[in-house]
Parts: structure tokens; sequence; C-alpha cells
């Protein structure tokens, strides 16, 4: 029997298979002693707002950073509720907590985003923004929860760390709502060799805020206007996002080419729910994960890595409300049932079509 080894993410391997180019691209700044906020920054954010067809984005240290002072640029703090769902990362609900404001947690829907049915409920006087996160590639219902912004008079920031380029409805995840932030870690979609992110929104008076607060409340003439934090992105890490920006439409291809071999091989076994496969639709997701429910998800687990193959179970395996340290205990019953049956297997540039005939043969013996 062949085994192979399929790693969930190979972070050496994606750096040596375009080695020559990036080590360019590095030494051309490194002998320019280009650090901080230096003309690869401004021109990554340009061609980041081109693409995603927003007015302003800016490079910031990470995604959590970014959502951070997106709340405090829209002047969410102490007092005021802010509704995310529960099935995200932790970065999500410490972005609102620092900011002063207490995270209230949503249960999600069976495409595993935040649900707009769970998220009505629990609307209060308190309630000021919704911080709808779009995960594994794909954009949450975005009507619906601007339906229900606009009844209440909400506040949408959009935590799109997993979805830069999907789109819902032909309009970007990240451009709905006042403010959006997005993560460079390296195995998100477009990674960088570190951490990184960006924030962008459409409002002239919440860029100008955000442009300072990121550079210690520093304006454009390098007066401090407000108070701010140091969350630059590095002008290194900005270089090589550019330079990957640029090829970023092969990427979010080469993904959506996986997921639809995952999908051709493993539809119509009942033991399993896929994610929806890239039909043309109202979604157009670009699979940062490729996030499965499973029955028996604990032992084809161990069966997959017996076999060579490396999965991994979203967040530890633990939503938000589970996290028994935050003290933001809740009855979500969606959420706890997907996170006995989440799983997601590998998929990122290295995977091949082999690979995932590999995988599938072995899911489809795993269940008799
Ligand atoms: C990765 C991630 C973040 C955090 O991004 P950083 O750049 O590491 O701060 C936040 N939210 C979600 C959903 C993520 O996947």
């Amino acid at each position: 029997m062949t085994t192979r080894r399929v790693p969930f993410f190979p972070y050496a391997q994606l750096f040596l298979a375009e080695e020559k180019a990036l080590t360019n691209v590095m030494q051309d700044v490194l002998r320019r002693g280009a650090y901080i906020l230096q003309k690869d920054c401004r021109e990554f954010e340009q061609n980041l707002a081109k693409f995603l067809g927003v007015k302003h984005a800016l490079g910031v240290a990470n995604c959590t950073d970014g959502l951070h002072i997106a709340l405090r640029a829209a002047d969410i703090g102490s007092g005021d509720e802010v509704i995310l769902p529960s099935h995200t990362f932790v970065a999500t609900a410490s972005a609102v907590h620092y900011a002063g404001a207490t995270p209230v947690l949503a249960d999600c829907g069976p495409d595993h985003l935040m649900d707009p049915a769970s998220v009505a409920k629990l609307v209060t006087p308190k309630t000021k923004a919704i911080m709808p996160v779009q995960l594994n590639g794909r954009t949450c219902r975005m009507d619906d929860l601007q339906a229900i912004a606009d009844k209440h008079k909400l506040t949408i920031i959009e935590d799109a760390a997993q979805s830069l380029g999907a789109k819902y409805k032909g309009k970007m995840a990240g451009s709905f709502g006042l403010a959006a932030a997005y993560s460079f870690y390296p195995a998100k979609n477009l990674g960088c060799f570190g951490d990184g992110g960006a924030v962008v929104t459409n409002d002239d008076d919440i860029a100008h805020k955000l442009y300072c607060m990121r550079d210690h409340g520093r304006n454009h003439d390098g007066v401090v206007e407000m108070w701010g934090i140091n969350t630059r992105l590095d002008n290194l890490q900005a270089a090589v996002l550019n330079y990957r920006l640029a090829g970023y439409e092969n990427i979010i291809a080469h993904r959506r080419n996986i997921a639809t071999w995952y999908h051709e091989r493993l539809h119509g076994l009942s033991k399993l729910t896929l994610p929806p496969s890239p039909e043309k639709d109202v979604y157009f997701d670009v699979y940062q994960n490729y996030e499965i429910e499973a029955e028996n998800r604990d032992q084809l687990k161990v069966y997959l890595k017996e076999h060579g193959v490396d999965t991994l179970v979203q967040w530890g395996g633990k939503a938000i409300h589970q996290l028994d340290a935050l003290g933001l205990s809740s009855n979500l019953p969606q959420t706890e049932k997907l996170f006995t049956r989440c799983l997601m297997l590998p998929l990122n540039m290295a995977v091949t079509e082999d690979d995932v005939e590999y995988i599938s043969g072995l899911i489809r013996k795993f269940y008799p």
C-alpha cells in the first residue's frame, strides 16, 4: 500500500517552492535599508485597496490589532456589547475585550458561519456592533446581517482574517461593514513570514483615525493627534505580501481546485458533511480551510494520522464559549454539536490531486 506523508501546512516547503523570487524581494528591501512604513508598504496598501475595491487599506502588525483599532476608531468601548460568533479564533473576542466592550457570542448555522437568526436574538439596548467572521474562506449571509444592523442601528466590523478575495453576491468579504481586518499569518491564504495584517474602510474619517492609531497617534505630518499604539506592518513583510498579492488569483484558483477534487471524491458519503463545492452561485469561496463534519471524528483523525495525513480541529477543538478562562460560557447547541464533528483536511498550495486521491481513499476505507 502506498504511504504518503501529507502535512497539514508545510511552512518551509512553501518558501522553498519560491525561494529565489522571495529572496530577491527581501534582499532588495534589506539593501535599501527600508524597514518601517516605506514605499513597499504604501504600494502594498494601494494594491490591496484596489484588489478589494475599497477606498483605504492600511498595513498593521496583525489582524487582531486591526480589529482592535477598528473598534476604537468606531468609538466602541466600555458599556457596549459586540455580537460575534463563538466559532472563531479567540482573537475576535480579545479585540472586543481589549477595546473595553463585552463580547456576546452567537451560534453558527449549517455553513459553520455566524447564524443571523441567533444574532437577532442577542441584540439588547447595549448592542453597538456586529462582528461577522468570514470563516474558512466563505462570507456570512451579509444581507441578513445588514438588515439586523439597519433595524437596530448597529455598526458592522468584519473579521475577514480568513477570507481575502471571498465574495458574496459579487462583493468582497471585508467590504460590507464600516471597517474590516485581514490576517497575513503564514498559514493564511495570503501569508507572510511572520505576523502581518491589514485594516480597510471606505470611510475617510475612520481611515484617518486608523492611520494615526496604528503609529502612536501620529498623523501624516508626524504630529501626535490622538492616542495610538504601535501596530505597523513591517516593510519587509509588506514587500513579500505585495509580491504574493500579484499572483493571488492563482492561489485562489488552486485552492478552489483542491476543494473540487475533495468534493468529487467524497460527496455522497453519508457519514460526512462537506463544505459547499466551488460552484458559481451567490458565494465565491476562497477555501482558507476545508472544514468537514465527520461521524467518529476523533477515530478518523487518528486513522488518517496513522496513514501519514495530518488534520486539524479548528481552535484546538473549542469554540470561544467553551474557553473556561474567559468566562463567556453560553448555550449554543449548533456550535457545540459542530465541535464534536468538525475536522479540517489539508488544503494548501503544496497539496496535489494525488494527495487528495490518497486522503479520500483512506476516508472511504475508514467508513465501511
Ligand atoms: C488568524 C485569525 C485571526 C488573527 O489573525 P492574526 O493576524 O494572527 O492576529 C483572527 N480571526 C480569525 C478568524 C483568524 O483566523
